[in-house]
Order: structure tokens, then C-alpha cells, then sequence
């Protein structure tokens, strides 16, 4: 259980291992320089104004630099003492630390910001937003765990209690993959993540729920298309989530089904969010 795990590496007092440097790097193979560069034309990389990650901004490219770039800024601006209050928002940039491309793709080390979150920390005190951060990224650290622990079992239709496969209904699932269930919340969602590559922990919880529950469709089905469809992807984290969400993973509650009416209540009261990906 998470809560287990978080509470002996609170009592262990842990301190982040510095990340490793690494001066130079081999040159790369042979065939690695010989492969084809992916070209974008100019409107490919126009990004979009509603993004919450507006990759194609040259402050959300990928690479180190950026990363780094990206993570010092958000600090600076002192944000962490603000994260629990914003984390679970739907639109925006500066709701969460839009850390995860970065992360998930090896272009920033998770020790370099614990370590950043530490001397933040110091330097600024702790809040209850900073320590909210530091537990979002230990979620991640868990769900890697998880994936060292259970391996393959991970990925059984039936989960780690290795239930009966769950049902599925294609033409459900294509059109919730489309942004069409006629749910405004979830169809908002769905636009976004096909537009964007991104979509807020919050919102994914809400369609993740919306599929599992109520379109009673495979969890499976529901993670392949956000791993074709993620910036951020990660096997195991998203992996991780959906099995949590399904019920079949560790989660102690045996799943989160998400009320939309109280979802949309409390987080879209106004409405901005689903006017903002209303279809065209
Ligand atoms: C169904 C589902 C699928 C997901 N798939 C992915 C995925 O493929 N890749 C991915 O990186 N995250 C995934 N997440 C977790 C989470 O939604 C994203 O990490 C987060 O929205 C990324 O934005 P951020 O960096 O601004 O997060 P913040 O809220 O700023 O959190 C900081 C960091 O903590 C970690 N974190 C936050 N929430 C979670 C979480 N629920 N589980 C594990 N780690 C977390 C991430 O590394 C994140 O970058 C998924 C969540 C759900 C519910």
C-alpha cells in the first residue's frame, strides 16, 4: 500500500542521493546517426494557446537545458508553496510543476529535484504545498516500485489479484477515445489529450473513472490509448494509475469511481473548462 510505503521512507528520513554526473557521453552508433530526423513544419509547431504543456514553445522543448530551465523558474516563483491548493485544476500552466515530459523521458533526473525541492525547502521553509509535491513524486517512485515488485503481473487483464478480464464495449471505448460520450466534462478531457499530449492528474482521473465504470470498458484498452497519446508516458506510472483507478492494483479502497456530477461541481463550477475544448 502506498500509504505503508510512504510512511517508512517518512520514519527512514531518507535524503535524496545526489544524481550521478556524467561528463561525456560515448559518441552514439553508428545507426543511430544514420536514422532519419523528424521534420515538423511551421504548423506543427505552432502550439496551442490552450495547452497545459505547450511543447512546441521553445520553453517546453525537450532536452536537459530546458528541463533544468523549466524547474528553476518554477521555484523561483516559489509555486511549490502554492501546489496543494492548485494541483488538482483543469487549465492553466502553473497548477502543477509540468515536470512529467521531462521526467519520463530521462531529461530530468528525479533525485536533481528532490534535491532542489530540499534546498528550496531550506532556503524558503517547508508549507504543505512543497510537501505535496515531494509526495506526487514519491507516487512515482512507488509505481516503479511496483513494477521492480510485481513485473509482468502488472499487466494481467485481472490485475495483481489476477480477477476475470473486464468487460469491454468497442464502440463505447471509440467513443470515448473520440471525445464523444456526450459527457462535456470527459469529452473536454478527451479533446484536450488528442489536441495536446497533456492532460492535468485530476481530469485523467475523471475519464480514466468515466471508462472503467461507466462505459464498463477494459482498463487496458483505456491505458494503450493514452500511452499512444501522452507526452509524459511512462510504462509503469501510467500503468500504475490505471490499475489503481480499476481497483486491481494496491489500492486498499479497491478503486476510485469518480462521481462526474460532484467532479464537475467542484472543479469546472463555471464552465471554463468545457466551453474552452468544446468541438469545433
Ligand atoms: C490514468 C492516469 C494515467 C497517468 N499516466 C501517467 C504517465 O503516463 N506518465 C506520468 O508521468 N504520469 C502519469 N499520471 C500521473 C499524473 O497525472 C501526471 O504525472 C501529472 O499530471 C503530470 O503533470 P505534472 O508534472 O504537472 O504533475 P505534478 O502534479 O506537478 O506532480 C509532480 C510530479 O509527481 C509525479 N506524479 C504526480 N501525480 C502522480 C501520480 N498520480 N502517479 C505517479 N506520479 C505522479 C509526476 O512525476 C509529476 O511530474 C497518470 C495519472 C492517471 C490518473
Amino acid at each position: 500500500m502506498f500509504s505503508v510505503f510512504r510512511q517508512r521512507i517518512e520514519r527512514a528520513g531518507l535524503a535524496p542521493v545526489a544524481p550521478q554526473a556524467v561528463d561525456t557521453l560515448p559518441p552514439l552508433p553508428e545507426q543511430a546517426l544514420a536514422m532519419p530526423r523528424l521534420q515538423l513544419d511551421d504548423e506543427q509547431l505552432q502550439a496551442d494557446p490552450r495547452a497545459g504543456f505547450p511543447f512546441p514553445d521553445p520553453s517546453f522543448m525537450g532536452g536537459e537545458d530546458r528541463a533544468l530551465a523549466h524547474l528553476a523558474q518554477y521555484l523561483a516563483r516559489k509555486l511549490p508553496h502554492s501546489y496543494k491548493a492548485t494541483r488538482n485544476g483543469l487549465y492553466g500552466i502553473d497548477y502543477s510543476s509540468k515536470l512529467s515530459p521531462w521526467l519520463a523521458c530521462g531529461a530530468l533526473s528525479p533525485r536533481y529535484v528532490l534535491q532542489q525541492l530540499k534546498t528550496f525547502e531550506a532556503e524558503q521553509g517547508a508549507s504543505d504545498g512543497s510537501y505535496w509535491l515531494w509526495f506526487e513524486l514519491l507516487w512515482r517512485d512507488y509505481f516503479k516500485l511496483l513494477q521492480c515488485q510485481y513485473g509482468r503481473r502488472l499487466y494481467r487483464a485481472g490485475g495483481l489479484p489476477g480477477k476475470s478480464a473486464p468487460p469491454h464495449d468497442a464502440v463505447a471505448f471509440l467513443r470515448w477515445r473520440c471525445g464523444e460520450t456526450g459527457q462535456p466534462l470527459v469529452d473536454a478531457g478527451m479533446r484536450e489529450l488528442a489536441a495536446t499530449g497533456y492532460l492535468g492528474n485530476r481530469m485523467r482521473q475523471i475519464v480514466a473513472s468515466y471508462l472503467i465504470y461507466d462505459l464498463q470498458c477494459d482498463w487496458r484498452a483505456g491505458a494503450a490509448w493514452f500511452e499512444s497519446a501522452l507526452i509524459d508516458y511512462d510504462c509503469s506510472v501510467n500503468h500504475g494509475n490505471w490499475l489503481y483507478i480499476a481497483g486491481l492494483g494496491t489500492d486498499p479502497r479497491g478503486g476510485r469511481r469518480f462521481n462526474l456530477e460532484k467532479q464537475t461541481a467542484e472543479h469546472d463550477a463555471d464552465g471554463a473548462y468545457r466551453a474552452c475544448w468544446r468541438a469545433a
